[in-house]
């Protein structure tokens, strides 16, 4: 792995913590619709290598269906003396997401019952969506909602424009970006675009993504590929897992899934299900190498992708890193969760944890054996043909047969030469006379 030079963490950091500030923020997006596009298309300007795939509304995908496409053009209530006291141009966070279309003068009373706060953080407006069942409604500050409850009568009437629609034919787009490697091994990175106007919880994935993507473009030769996925959590995530699982089971050992990982609180992660898989191996020995001190949460408490790549079946080695846990701070889906929550700093300390682990997983080497039940060693001149009591080379033989039983693409050399105990040095030459024999790949 030769590197080409050296571009400091900290730039590629701040030119994409700046991206997203000024621009991928102020994007109104969800998990279908031109937002999500808009930001995919930016992401493709910087790596013209971006593939954006779509999938169409109404396509099975597992046990769901990808939803119809929404989109909105405006969003707003107007009171009696017409003026606009909600406005989704003001804030993204305003309108709940998927929200039907109406227009419509309503009573106060109804209008209240739409209206989401949160009254124990009166100064964030929530961030609520109702996907899978049809509703409208606005989220406010809860200081914004007592505003209204006390500033109108009761007769008072009010105008409320959703100038929003649902296309059946409409798609879900996602990207996916892959920078070829020398072996078929892969190293997946997943994050999530459908958050609009978050730092933390979407954003600060993107951002560490696209950093990735900018350090290691300029490895001249890179182990293994790395393939970076940009999808809309949960549906979209399914949906990819539908079209590449296969693929993904065979050439994938490693992956991370990247969300709020831009803050400056503890380090946290989440390890796969068994906590058994190189990615979990690699993560731990990056915060060692880092010497960070890091929380692991239990996988009963997962709540983004890791749901879905840790399910029966799909069963693949990835791990989750964080900073502060979705739903473990207070500013989580909240418009709090800004860019004074999520700093340059953070996001550095964050991807140095991904880069790290990335790094170690590259440099392993994770032998897969290439024949289905034990080969014929014989034929290949590996086994004693005639029965002596040569224990030196029935030893070797015993040698050779460990190693290949515990090369099934989940343990590297070193966790090979301590299973079958045998010392580092000649697992390694078992490993390049098995190589040679094209026993293992
Ligand atoms: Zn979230």
């Amino acid at each position: 792995m030769r590197k080409n030079f050296n571009f400091s963490d900290k730039k590629i950091i701040s030119d994409y913590y700046n991206l997203a500030k000024t621009e991928l923020s102020q994007i109104n997006r969800s998990i279908t619709g031109k937002g999500t596009l808009k930001l995919l298309n930016i992401i493709k300007k910087d790596f013209k290598d971006l593939k954006i795939c779509k999938i169409r509304s109404g396509e099975k995908i597992f046990d769901w269906k990808v939803p119809s496409e929404w989109n909105v053009s405006a969003a707003y209530v107007v009171d009696k003396y017409d003026k606009k006291i909600i406005n989704l141009d003001n804030n993204n966070l305003h309108l709940l997401g998927y929200s039907m279309p109406i227009n419509k003068i309503i009573s106060k009373r109804k209008l209240i019952t739409h209206l989401y706060s949160l009254p124990n953080q009166p100064n964030a407006i929530p961030y609520l969506t109702s996907y899978y069942q049809k509703n409208w409604g606005f989220c406010v500050t809860d200081k914004q909602k007592k505003n209204i409850i006390k500033k109108y009568n009761s007769i008072d009437k009010f105008k409320v424009v959703i100038n929003s629609s649902f296309n059946n034919q409409g798609y879900l787009n996602y990207g996916e970006l892959l920078l070829k490697g020398k072996s078929k091994q892969e190293i997946l990175i997943s994050t999530y675009i459908c958050h609009p106007s978050m730092a933390n919880d979407e954003l600060s994935g993107t951002i560490a993504s696209m950093s990735l993507i900018k350090y290691y473009k300029n490895f001249k030769e890179l182990n293994k590929s790395l393939r970076f996925i940009f999808v809309p959590e949960t549906i979209g995530s399914i949906a990819y897992l539908s079209k590449n699982l296969n693929y993904l089971k065979s050439n994938l050992i490693a992956g991370y899934n990247l969300t709020c990982i831009g803050d400056e609180k503890k380090h946290s992660c989440m390890l796969s299900k068994y906590r058994n898989t190189q990615a979990d191996y690699s993560l731990m020995e990056a915060y060692k190498k880092l010497n960070i001190k890091y929380k692991e949460y239990n996988f009963l408490k997962r709540g983004s992708d890791e749901r879905q790549f840790n399910s029966p079946g799909i069963d693949l080695p990835i791990a989750s890193i964080f900073r502060s846990k979705y739903g473990e701070f207070p500013e989580y889906h909240t418009s709090l969760d800004n860019f004074e929550l999520v700093t340059k700093k953070g996001l550095i300390g964050g991807f140095k944890v991904a880069k790290t682990a990335i790094n170690l997983v590259l440099k392993k080497i994770i032998p897969i054996n290439l024949v289905l039940c034990e080969p014929q060693m014989g034929k290949r001149g590996l086994y004693p043909m005639v029965s002596k009591k040569d224990n030196t080379l029935k030893k070797i033989t015993r040698h050779y047969m460990n190693f290949l039983q515990y090369s099934d693409g989940k343990n590297d050399l070193e966790i090979i030469s301590k299973i079958i105990n045998l010392d580092k040095n000649m697992t390694l030459k078992i490993y390049n006379i098995l190589k040679k024999h094209k026993l293992v790949a």
